[in-house]
């Protein structure tokens, strides 16, 4: 692609839903595969890419609270499907030769490093993509919360929110045929209107951080490195 990236280091916040395809639960392996070319393209350009995957597609504490499980342990299992997807990210991204290191927020020394800022630094500055799994550690909180948190902390200049969806909508398009798409938002607008592509806390940490996010289709083959060049169809939240 002879476009130029916009920023030198991103950080990519895919949901479960993303992994799973056509399908309803778990992971789709085409679609896991399709998503690791996307991210082998903008790795390629130059960038500094790290990963934050959610795990809806396997668990969700608030659904296992829902149905009488206490609602710290079923954020814990939450936790634990973070893992998987994220073990089945590097999994497609080392097939096709791209380096990358999990860490986790929840120590498991046999499947991952655990999450240390400088060494997650350091693997980036040599061209590894970083998966974050296990999103903060802790209970109560989101992985959208941890992308905002790891993005932070990383020093990533965006954050970049691969949907079902191209962008945010005044309504759900699927459900809505009238919705319109957002070019741009700001951050007040986000919360205020409460347009639900975020939880509150991510959008709070990202707008302290001064950190854009844009939203974009992930399921648009080359959408990624598009977004990164400033390009394609995305809203992007500022
Ligand atoms: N979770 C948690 N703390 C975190 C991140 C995630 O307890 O810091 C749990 C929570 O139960 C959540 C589940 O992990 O429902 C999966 O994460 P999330 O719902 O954010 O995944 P996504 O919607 O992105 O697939």
């Amino acid at each position: 692609m002879s476009d130029t990236p916009r920023y030198r280091r991103v950080l990519l916040k895919l949901s479960g839903e993303a992994l799973m395809g056509a399908g309803k639960f778990g992971l789709d392996p085409e679609t896991v595969d399709q998503i690791a070319i996307d991210i082998k393209e903008v790795v390629d350009m130059g960038v500094e890419v790290c990963v934050v995957v959610g795990g809806g597609n396997i668990f969700r504490g608030l659904s296992g609270a829902a149905a009488g499980m206490e609602r710290s342990t079923a954020d814990y299992m939450g936790m634990l499907a973070t893992i998987m997807n994220s073990l089945a990210m590097q999994n497609a991204l080392e097939k096709i030769n791209v380096p990358t290191r999990v860490q986790t927020a929840i120590r498991m020394d046999a499947v991952a490093e655990p999450y240390i800022r400088r060494r997650a630094e350091r693997h980036m500055e040599k061209g590894r993509v970083v998966i974050f799994g296990a999103g903060t550690g802790n209970p109560y909180f989101t992985t959208d919360t941890a992308a905002a948190l790891r993005a932070s902390e990383m020093d990533c200049e965006v954050l970049l929110k691969g949907t079902k969806v191209d962008g945010i909508y005044s309504a759900d398009p699927v459900k809505d045929p009238t919705a319109t798409r957002y070019e741009s938002l700001s951050y007040r607008q986000v919360l205020t209107e409460d347009l639900g592509v975020m939880d509150h806390s991510a959008i709070a940490l990202t707008r302290e951080n001064n950190i854009p996010i844009m939203v974009f289709s992930i399921y648009e083959k080359g959408s990624f490195a598009k977004a990164v060049c400033g390009q394609g169809r995305f809203t992007i939240v500022e």
